[in-house]
Formats: structure tokens, sequence, C-alpha cells
């Protein structure tokens, strides 16, 4: 931003990493799931990885693995089906599977990249319960893998200012953070599916909400309080919910609230009033074209690449051995704790204290 120095190490690329060899060979990534957010994001943005690599594609779909593997130069013995993926574990140009796939399949795949001997990034929300998600870390533990949440916004230049200025105090002390999420979510897709999408709104968009509240102030929610609300005959909303508030206290006093929805024209945006100062983020954790403003001044940070940051943030931990992920599954697992207790309140009406 304009007037703070920069906080965090980020080359012209973006990447965060600085003490990986120039000559050591990339990490070799496996993505599993072709879907939207894998072949518009993830593979065109991995071109700007300096540690990371994309070696093999994983799908149930023969002729993705064609469109896909010719488009980023993967190699026909390199694609996999779900069936043959076993094969992975004796190909060693895979040391990362990067499950991108619906929620409520994030468990199994990620299970099964660990067995067969490989690191596993996992995208959000990280499974569709605790005890999956504790499933997740035991078996990443167990095979000496490690696990990273695709939480990109992490690795986010403005997002990352913004955090940091948060916790210096540039705005006093935090009193609100308030968070809003949505857009309007098209009948038939898995989104729609308990099984495959683990919830509805919250899970998959007020999420980010979340995630914004716990990054900027680097505090764990102590108690919510939500309510869930659907429209009424909407078939969209037989299965999961559609827009959710909910209100959390913090141990410091801090109040936060997030609300997200399936019906709403696209909003993506934060607010954050302290006692000296304010921050109002629009598009605040999209992809592009993000606008924070501090008062009534605009603010420009330097841009760096978010995804290929958060790629090469594990294959850097993966070769130097640090066991110090910025998203851990832990960070997964805390997010699914906090929004099955705000599903718990939104049932009793009553608030629930997380321990
Ligand atoms: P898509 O529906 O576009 O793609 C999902 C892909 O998963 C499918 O194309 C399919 O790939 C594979 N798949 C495997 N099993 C199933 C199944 N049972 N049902 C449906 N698809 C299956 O979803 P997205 O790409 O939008 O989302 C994928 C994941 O990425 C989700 O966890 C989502 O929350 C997350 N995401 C994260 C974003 C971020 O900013 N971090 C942004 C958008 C999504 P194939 O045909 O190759 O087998």
């Amino acid at each position: 931003m304009a007037s703070a120095a920069a906080v965090v190490s980020l080359d012209p690329s973006g990447n965060l990493c600085s003490f990986f060899k120039q000559d050591q060979k990339p990490v070799g990534w496996a993505i599993l799931g072709l879907g939207s957010y894998a072949t518009t994001q993830i593979l065109p943005n991995m071109r700007y990885c300096k540690l990371s690599k994309p070696v093999a594609f994983i799908s149930g779909s023969p002729d993705k693995l064609k469109r896909y593997g010719d488009a980023f130069g993967i190699s026909p013995e390199h694609r996999y089906s779900y069936d043959n993926m076993d094969a992975i574990k004796d190909n060693p140009e895979i040391e990362v599977v990067y499950v991108i796939t619906p929620p409520g399949t994030h468990k199994d795949f990620t299970l099964r990249a660990a067995r067969l001997g490989k690191h596993v990034c996992c995208e959000k929300p990280m499974a569709n319960s605790v005890a999956e998600c504790e499933e997740m870390i035991d078996a990443c533990a167990k095979a000496g893998k490690q696990l990273q949440i695709g939480y990109r916004c992490h690795y986010e230049p403005y997002n990352l200012q913004a955090t940091e200025l948060c916790r210096k105090g540039e705005f006093g002390v935090l009193r609100s953070i308030q968070a809003s999420m949505g857009f309007s979510a098209q009948p038939g897709i898995w989104r729609l599916n308990k099984k495959l999408g683990g919830g509805g709104s919250m899970y998959d968009i007020g999420i980010y909400g979340l995630q914004a509240l716990r990054y900027l102030s680097g505090e764990e929610p102590s108690e919510v309080f939500a309510t869930i609300s659907n429209p009424p005959k909407d078939e969209r909303f037989k299965e999961v919910e559609d827009t959710v508030h909910v209100v959390f206290k913090f141990p410091s006093g801090l109040t936060g609230s997030v609300a997200c929805s399936y019906s709403w024209a696209g909003v993506n945006r934060y607010e954050v009033l302290g006692t000296k100062g304010r921050l109002v983020a629009e598009n605040a954790t999209g992809y592009y074209g993000f606008q924070f403003q501090i008062g009534s001044r605009s603010v420009t940070v330097q841009p760096g690449n978010m995804w290929a940051s958060q790629m090469d943030h594990l294959s850097e931990c993966i070769r130097t051995g640090a066991k110090t992920n910025r998203t851990p599954g832990e960070m997964g697992r805390q997010d699914i704790r906090i929004i099955h207790a705000i599903y718990e309140s939104a049932r009793t009406g009553r608030s629930v204290k997380l321990g």
C-alpha cells in the first residue's frame, strides 16, 4: 500500500521463497480433477511458479486428459484415471498431488495420495466434517508427507498487506470486521448437493469471510451466533443452505460478522473498523481487481501471483523439509469446526461457544 513499507518479501512473480537453491529441480505436481478452477486458474498460473511444475494429470474424463494433457505438455504416460491412479506410486516425478475436486471427495483422494507416498495440496473447504479432516491430517502425518490447504489469500499481496496493517495497529484497536460474500448459484451444480459440497454458501464462499476474520485479526473466535434463511419453494436449497448471517465474538472484544449467500449478485468485500481507522476491501478475496481503501485513500500494492506463491510455498517446504506450512491441514480443520458450530447455532437458535 502506498504509505506502508513492504511487509512481505515477494519477488516480482509474487513468490515468497527465499532460500530455495536456483539449481534445484522443481517439485513435480499431479493435478487431480480437471474442472473449472484447475484449468482456468491453477494450471495457467503454474507457469509463474519457480519451484513447482505440473508433471501429471489425474481425471475421470479421457477427453479432458487428452485436451489438457496436450495443451499443458503432459506426456500420455503421465495421464491417469481415478481407476489407475495407484500407478503414480511408481512415478518418482510426482511429488505432490493437488486435489481440486468437490469437498465431499477430498478425504478419499487425500488419503489415497498420502498412501501412495505423495505430499498433498487440497482445495478448500477441506472436507465434510472435522472427523474427515482428522483422518486427512493423520494419513499425511503417518506417511511423512505434507498437507497444504489451497487458501490462496494467505499468499495474495493485498490481503497480506491488510493483515500486516491490522496486526501492527494501523487502525488502532480492532473493534469490528464485517465480511460479505455471495454469488448466484445455478441449479444442478455440485455446490447444491450436500454430499459433494459438504454444505451451502457458508461452506463454499462464507469460508473466505471466516478466513479473513481469522487472518486479519490473528485471533480465533470464541463464540458464534448464526441464522440461516432459504427462499421459500426454491428447489436449489433442498439440501444445503442459501443465506447465512453469523456474528463472531473474539477473546479481545473484537466482534466480527460474515454474511454469505447463493442468491446475491456478486459481492466479495470486507470492512475493518478500528479505534483509529478503517479499511474497506472490495473484491477482497477474488482473483483480480482488488480495491482496497484506507479511510478515503485508495491503496495500491505491488502485484504478485498468489497461486504461484501458494504452490511454490509447499514446494519450498518439501525441498527444505520445513514443517511450517502457512496454510496447513490444521487451519482447514479449524474452519470446518467453526462452520459446524455455525450450523449448530442456526439449528438451535442459540450461540455456540468454541473452546
Ligand atoms: P468443478 O465442478 O469445475 O470441477 C471439479 C472437478 O472435480 C470435476 O471437473 C471433475 O474433474 C472432478 N471430480 C471428481 N469427482 C467428482 C465428483 N464426484 N463430482 C464432480 N466432479 C468430480 O469445480 P471447481 O473447479 O469450481 O471446484 C473444485 C474445488 O476447488 C472445490 O473444492 C472448490 O471449493 C475449490 N475452489 C477453490 C477456489 C479458490 O479460489 N481456492 C475457487 C474455485 C473452486 P474430472 O472431470 O477431471 O474428473
